[in-house]
Parts: structure tokens; C-alpha cells; sequence
């Protein structure tokens, strides 16, 4: 197979200087001692998600538990050991007292995954939850959890915590999860916890996340959405997949923006309440102003 090694031109993005908006949020993110991904993965999107028209759209994602993960899926770079550091028990607390004085709209609350401990990290999840809640609860509340190690219990302890939107990434099709992520994840499972959060008493807006890129056919990515759509996924994001290293799995494919358009189209066609897709989308892309936009409106 031939290697890519070329970034076709819709990948080269210069980094945009930032509005006000994202000026003010950056600025009082100082002192916060938050850790962003955002920041600390360099996302291209930042000035978009932090600084767009409205003020209470503005998202970023903060990273809970750590950042060392049990698990190594080959496409990310996270940090791996079997165990992991303890948690820090004041943590929600902490997290919750930052983002209650952050200028933000909508906060995506993610983690690595945390197999180590008995309840993955559920109820340290729920806890941070419940006080961001307590103390701003107009601050809108994403999780983008783990599979629970198929605890599908634990995914239910977050859905009824008070957030906004339950996310866990399915990342790709069915048939090319084996070699993708880490072998413990199964297509199957994950859709399994996204059911348990859509039925449970929450009444949460479910979300996952595919990257597109790693070599998915046609017609395996038309089945994972019909899965998922049959699991009352509400809400799907593609986004290019990108090789943080050569010891990462390589790009088979990249996919143009009009591919992107068309998959947005068909999700949008088969029932999805809405559809990020393009190149640079993220699973958290602008998530605050989707919101906004699609579910308050
Ligand atoms: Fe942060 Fe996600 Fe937006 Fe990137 S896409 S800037 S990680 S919220
Ligand atoms: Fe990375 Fe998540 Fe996989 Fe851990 S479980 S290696 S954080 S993608």
C-alpha cells in the first residue's frame, strides 16, 4: 500500500488570531489551573470553539482522572500504564469551582479510561457533574465517557448525574474497531452504552463520534449509522483521522470536504438531530453552539 505522507490543502489551516471572545476566555483561564485539551492537544479549532459569536456557546473539553490511560488504542496518544496514579478525590470539586468562574457556555467533561478502578471512574464522574450544577447551573454539560468495560450500570451513574449530553466515540465501523482500538472496546458494547444512557432517567441527548480516514468502506460506515440510529444515537460528528505518530496507525485515506458534506447529508437524512462533519471536526467541535442552536431553540 502506498504511504501518504503529503497533507492535501483543506488540512492546512492557519491558526487564526481569536476574537475578543476567545481573548477573554483564554485570559481568564490563568490561574484556574484547569488543563484544557484545547490548549494541550493544540486543536486547530480552539479560536472557533472558545471564541465564536456567542458568548454562551463558548466550549472547551477538560480532561478528568489523569493522563495516564489503562488502555492503548492505536490511534491515540495518550499515555498508557495499567496503573495509573490514584484519583485526586478533590478533583470535582476543584474542576467544578474553575469552570463556575471560566467564561464558558458548554463544557465536554472527558477522561481516559480508567479500568483500574471498580466503577471506572463513574461515580468521580457524576460527582463533578453534579457540582458544576450546584454551583453554575446554566453551564451546559457534556461527558464523553468510556465504555465502562461493558459496566453498563456505570454508564447509567453518569446519564442521571444532571448533564446535558452523554457522548461516547464508537471512533469507527464495526469491522475495523479490532485493529483501531483497543482490543477490551467492541462496537457492539459501545452502542450498548450509548442504549443505557438514552433509556435511563436523565433524558440525555446521545452523541458519538467517527473518524473517517482509516481505511472504512462505504457501506461499513452506512451499517454503523443505521446501529446507531437504531440505539437513539441522537447526534453523530466525523472528522479526518491524523496520525499523531509513525508508531500510530497510518492515514489510508484523506477525505475531502465534499465527502465530508455528503456524510453530514445522509446522517441529516436518516433521522440524526444534527451533524458536525469536515476534515477538522472534532467530537466536540463547536459542541455549545449545536446545542444551542439545535436542542434550546
Ligand atoms: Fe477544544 Fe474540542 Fe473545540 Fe478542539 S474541538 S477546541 S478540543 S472543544
Ligand atoms: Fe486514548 Fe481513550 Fe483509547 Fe485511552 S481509551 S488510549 S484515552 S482513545
Amino acid at each position: 500500500r502506498r504511504t501518504i505522507t503529503r497533507l492535501p490543502e483543506w488540512l492546512k489551516t492557519p491558526i487564526p488570531a481569536g476574537n475578543e471572545n476567545y481573548k477573554k476566555i483564554k485570559q481568564d483561564l490563568r490561574g484556574l489551573n484547569l488543563h484544557t485539551v484545547c490548549e494541550e492537544a493544540r486543536c486547530p479549532n480552539i479560536s472557533e470553539c472558545w471564541g465564536g459569536s456567542n458568548k454562551n456557546a463558548a466550549t472547551a473539553t477538560i480532561m478528568l482522572m489523569g493522563d495516564t490511560c489503562t488502555r492503548g488504542c492505536r490511534f491515540c496518544s495518550v499515555k498508557t500504564n495499567r496503573a495509573p496514579p490514584p484519583l485526586d478525590p478533590h478533583e470535582p470539586e476543584h474542576v467544578a469551582e474553575a469552570l463556575a468562574r471560566w467564561g464558558l457556555g458548554y463544557v465536554v467533561l472527558t477522561s481516559v479510561n480508567r479500568d483500574d478502578l471498580a466503577d471506572g471512574g463513574a461515580h468521580h464522574f457524576a460527582e463533578t457533574i453534579r457540582k458544576i450544577k450546584a454551583k453554575k447551573p446554566s453551564l451546559l454539560v457534556e461527558a464523553l465517557t468510556s465504555d465502562f468495560y461493558g459496566d453498563l450500570d456505570m454508564a447509567q451513574v453518569v446519564a442521571e448525574s444532571g448533564l446535558d449530553v452523554y457522548a461516547h466515540n464508537v471512533e469507527t465501523v464495526e469491522a475495523l474497531t479490532p485493529y483501531v482500538r483497543d482490543r477490551r472496546a467492541t462496537f457492539r458494547r459501545s452502542l450498548q452504552v450509548l442504549e443505557r444512557a438514552k433509556a435511563s432517567g436523565g433524558g440525555v441527548i446521545t452523541k458519538t463520534s467517527i473518524m473517517l480516514g482509516l481505511g472504512e468502506q462505504e457501506h461499513e460506515l452506512m451499517d454503523a449509522l443505521k446501529a446507531l440510529r437504531s440505539s437513539g444515537v441522537d447526534v453523530v460528528t466525523f472528522g479526518q483521522y491524523m496520525r499523531p505518530t509513525k508508531r500510530h496507525l497510518k492515514v489510508e485515506k484523506y477525505v475531502t470536504p465534499e465527502e465530508f458534506e455528503m456524510w453530514r447529508q445522509r446522517a441529516l437524512d436518516m433521522g440524526f438531530m444534527y451533524v458536525a462533519s469536515g476534515p477538522l471536526v472534532r467530537s466536540s467541535y463547536k459542541a455549545g453552539e449545536a446545542f444551542i442552536e439545535n436542542v434550546l431553540r
